[in-house]
């Protein structure tokens, strides 16, 4: 009998799902709008949909499918199965694990979508040639995910790798969290639209106020980094102030996790070539030279299919363990 896996990215506006061969290769994809505000119902029959188009679409039988795996903004019980709460889907302690399982009758497995992402680059992206590995997300906030002998480090309840919420200086600004000076609440795309309306509101940038029609507030991390490739003094330190408290970050990642591979992604990344230099000089500074000497710094090779991926490969993980 053949087998499938299905992958499926949850997020606060869409739902990306995909039927996965046992390489992993996609065969068939789905993507629908969340529809967060309509309420819990609502998602899971939206997710269940995409589910069904993507069996339909490819011809294949549900008993062919071996997991359904889910990659989620937390926070979440991955054991339990349950999704704690999250700021952008209007839910609380959801069994949706269950809810899957009795709606499709196949076997599901949630995890947080930093550390689904972490899965997604050590088995089909840029992790693939190594057993250990730390993957960091830098977008609208800073998480992560690490793979140590293969396999995915949770924490004994599903809360290790808050990357992001790191201090870095107790003296910083306030992050989301509540605690002062987390690497989030420096190098994070919010952070970077943070400092640049700052820097337009003090008169520093006219170009990013020219970019964003006079309106302050519009500023945020991609005007900066427009202002930043069309030379604007201002928005350019503003990026290489980011890399340094990412530097930071890194060099403490690095003497931590002593591992062979750390993976940059998320949407920040795009405008890497504005930090990322300055990034690894410091945490050149900040490692110790024994987990220095092994370690590459690299960029995500998933890009956009990275939730997707990742989802996929947390279906999949027993299945590659295996493999190997
Ligand atoms: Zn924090």
């Amino acid at each position: 009998m053949k087998e499938y896996y299905l992958g499926l990215d949850l997020g606060g506006t869409k739902i990306l799902t995909g039927l996965a061969d046992t390489q992993g290769n996609i065969i068939t994809r789905s993507r629908k709008e969340t529809e967060a505000n309509l309420g819990e119902d609502k998602i899971i029959a939206n997710m269940i949909e995409t589910i069904e188009t993507v069996i339909e679409k490819a011809g294949v039988k549900k008993e062919e499918v071996k997991t359904l795996g889910i990659g989620s903004p937390g926070p979440l019980d991955a054991q339990k199965g349950i999704i704690i709460e999250n700021s952008n889907l209007p839910w609380k302690n959801v069994a949706l694990v269950e809810r899957m399982e009795s709606a499709l009758g196949i076997k599901t497995i949630l995890k947080n979508d930093a550390n689904a992402a972490a899965l997604g680059e050590k088995w089909f992206g840029a992790g693939r040639t190594v057993d250990n590995m730390v993957y960091l997300t830098i977008s609208t906030g800073i998480g992560g995910g690490a793979v140590i002998n293969k396999e995915l480090f949770t924490g004994i309840n599903d809360n290790a790798c808050e990357i992001g919420h790191t201090v870095i200086d107790p003296d910083g600004p306030l992050c989301g969290c509540g605690n002062h000076g987390c690497l989030e609440s420096f190098a994070s795309g919010t952070a970077i639209g943070r400092e640049a309306r700052e820097a337009a509101a003090a008169g520093k940038s006219k170009k990013m106020l020219e970019l964003a029609d006079n309106i302050v507030e519009d500023i945020d991390a991609v005007i900066c980094a427009q202002a930043a490739y069309q030379g604007d003094q201002a928005a350019r330190e503003i990026f290489e102030k980011a890399g340094y408290y990412l530097g930071i970050g890194l060099g403490n990642v690095v003497n931590i996790f002593n591992t062979e591979m750390i993976i940059l992604g998320g949407g920040v990344m795009k405008a890497s070539d504005l930090f990322l230099d300055q990034a690894l000089a410091t945490m050149k500074e900040i490692a110790l030279p024994g987990p220095l000497e092994i370690v590459t710094v690299t960029e995500a090779e998933l890009g956009s299919d990275i939730g997707l991926m990742g989802a996929i490969a947390v279906a999949m993980e027993d299945k590659l363990m295996k493999n190997e």
